[in-house]
Parts: structure tokens; sequence; C-alpha cells
């Protein structure tokens, strides 16, 4: 006999990159926003204390409402959660337990973490030489989730390949989860398959675009039939995942359409600019689509990332044999992004 059941001792939870407690580093290691969120954020939380001795809006109406009229849809097809990991975590029980489902190998590393709490079986479909996701290789199956663009190779999928997944799983009774965490970075996003694909669900976060990464807020858009499923879910494990500041500031974050547009768009200029400086000085890196570049540091990058600790930079570097030679650098301000470009260039090439 043991204390812990025997899913505690099985579980082999997520890795979150590093939040440094002490030191100030230029910190580009989990894919934040350098600017901070909406001024309206702050006006808008300013006076709730005193209202936080209710319970939240279980439903997250005026939330919902802003996310649809931001999306062109409908309130009833957007679901919140406590970060979009909850609405990913609940996904998984609601439309893959229990199910055999395909992921790209390399994507976000919480799908296998999530397959192995709730009873997923998890087939990892090998990405292309060139790091894009095998479409054919994906139709073996269904259901299917993936990241688009992915993480952490930044590679956008186009959306005719998106529809041709939408229809395969569609065709087999099943659901195609999207994650578009990164989607504000992208060209373009699957929401106008919405109206086609009642088996299509996509994810998304403030915690990127937004700048609100320490609100956790995450929502879902799909079907009615598929919100219904995830508050199923969600009403069996805690009805009340959104407290009252974060419905508040992701309400009033999403609603400041052209702040998000303005920063994303900072981000977007400082992300080719040091695209196009690594190139130039020979290093790979991945077209991104996305607020962070995947850049190839050596056979193993894990020194290039200890040096650029040692300058107070922090990256994400994955040990797997895939990606042990690549650097996740997340885009900062202009100016941050001139010197882990100029660091870069100089440890790589020497
Ligand atoms: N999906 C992807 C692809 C991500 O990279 C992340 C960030 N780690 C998330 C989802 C989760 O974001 P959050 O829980 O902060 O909404």
């Amino acid at each position: 006999m043991a204390y812990e059941s025997e899913l505690a001792l099985r579980l082999v939870p997520y890795t979150a990159g590093e939040q440094p407690k002490d030191r100030q580093f230029i910190k580009l290691n989990t894919n934040e926003n350098p600017y901070p969120p909406s001024p309206a954020v702050e006006q808008a939380i300013a006076g709730l204390c005193p209202s936080l001795r209710l319970y939240p809006d279980m439903e997250a109406t005026q939330l919902r409402e802003a996310i649809a009229r931001v999306n062109g849809v409908e309130a009833d097809q957007v679901f919140c959660g406590n970060g979009s990991d909850e609405v990913l975590a609940f996904a998984f029980a609601a439309f893959f337990a229990g199910k055999k489902l395909l992921t790209p190998d390399v994507t976000y590393s919480f799908y296998p973490v999530y397959a192995n709490l709730f009873g997923v079986e998890h087939q990892a479909v090998a990405l292309r030489d060139d790091f894009t996701v095998d479409v054919d290789a994906m139709l073996q199956g269904c259901p299917m989730a993936l990241a688009n663009p992915n993480a952490p190779t930044g590679i956008e999928l186009p959306q005719c390949q998106i529809r041709r997944m939408a229809q395969h799983a569609k065709d087999n009774g099943a659901v195609l989860l999207v994650d578009e965490a990164y989607a504000a970075f992208a060209r373009e996003t699957a929401v106008s398959l919405l109206s086609e694909f009642d088996n299509l669900l996509i994810v998304r976060t403030f915690s990127k675009s937004h700048a609100l990464a320490g609100m956790r807020v995450g929502y879902a858009i799909g079907s009615r039939r598929l919100i219904g499923a995830l508050r199923r879910i969600r009403d069996s494990f805690n009805s009340y995942p959104l407290d009252r500041l974060a419905q508040a500031a992701a309400t009033a974050s999403i609603l400041d359409v052209d702040y998000t547009a303005r920063t994303v768009s900072l981000v977007v200029a400082a992300r080719d600019r040091a695209y196009t400086r690594l190139r130039k000085a020979g290093i790979d890196v991945l077209p991104s689509a996305t607020n962070f570049l995947f850049v190839k540091a050596g056979e193993d990058a894990a020194p290039v990332q200890q040096a650029l600790r040692s300058e107070g930079i922090l990256v994400r570097h994955f040990s797997s044999a895939r990606l042990k030679s690549w650097l996740r650098v997340t885009i900062g301000t202009t100016e941050d992004m001139e010197k882990v470009t100029d660091a870069l260039i100089r440890l790589i090439k020497g």
C-alpha cells in the first residue's frame, strides 16, 4: 500500500519555464508579453475590492459576450477558464478521454501530460524534417489536437490544412482541437471555419497577446454542443474557475482592440527584425508566426542558454533529442531584442 493513488505515482508533470524571484533578468523564457496590459485593465479592477466577498459570475457572462463580439460569434459559443491550460485540460476530459488522440510529436508539451491524466491514449505524429506538421500522417486517425502556430517551432500551418483535418475528424465523428495561443501574432485564425465545423474547438489565451499571464484567463470557441460538454466537465470540477478580478481584467483587455493591435505589431516588428539579423549572420531560425523565435544554437544549445543566463538573459531550452540544438527566445521589447540578438550572434558564431 502507498498513501498516493496509482495515478499520482504514475503522472509525469509538465515543467514550466523558470520564474526568477530575486535577480532581474531580461526574461525571454515563457512567452510573456514585454508590454503591460491595456490601461483599461487597471481601471476595470481598481474598485473591485468590496465585491470580492461575493462569488463571481460562474458563467463569466460579460467576458463571454465581449469575446464573442470581438470574434464575430455568439456568447453561447464561448467557454472561459483559468488560463488556457485549464480549458485544454477540460477539453481533454470532454472530448478525448478513453479515445486515441493524435498530436504532432513536437508541440505544446502539456498535451501528453493531460493525456496521461485523463486516460487518453496518445499517438505522437512526427513533424517533417523542416519542422512542419505532417498533415497526411495526422489524417491516419482522430481525434486530433495541435497548436497553430505550433510551439516551440513557431511555424504556422495554412488554414486549408486545418480545414482538411477538421473535415477528416468530422467524417469520423471526432473533435479537432486547435490551440491558438499565438494566433494573434500569425496571419490566419481558424475562426471562419467554425460555421462549417461543429466539431472544431479553438482554444485561446489572454497570457500572450493581451499581456495577462498573471491573471490566468483562457477561452474556447466552438459549437454549442462542444461548449456544453466543457461546461459539464467544469461543473464537475470547480464552478468558479474565473475570479472577479480576472473576469473584469480580461473583459476590459479584449475590448481595447486598438491597444492590443498596437502592442502585437510592436512584437511582430521586433520578431521580424531579430529573425532577419540572425539569418543574415548565418544562424538557422525557423520562420515564426508567434511571439518567439526558435533558434539553432550548436549541437547542444544548453551551453548557449547558460551563457545567456550569466549575461542576465533567460531563454528556454528543451532537452529532448529532436530539440536539444535549439533555443526558444520570446520576443521582448525592441531594446531587449537588440541585446539578445547581439549575444546570440556572438555566442553561436564566435
Ligand atoms: N498553449 C500553448 C501552445 C502554450 O504555449 C501555452 C503557454 N505555455 C498555453 C497553451 C497555456 O497558456 P495559459 O495557460 O497561460 O493560457
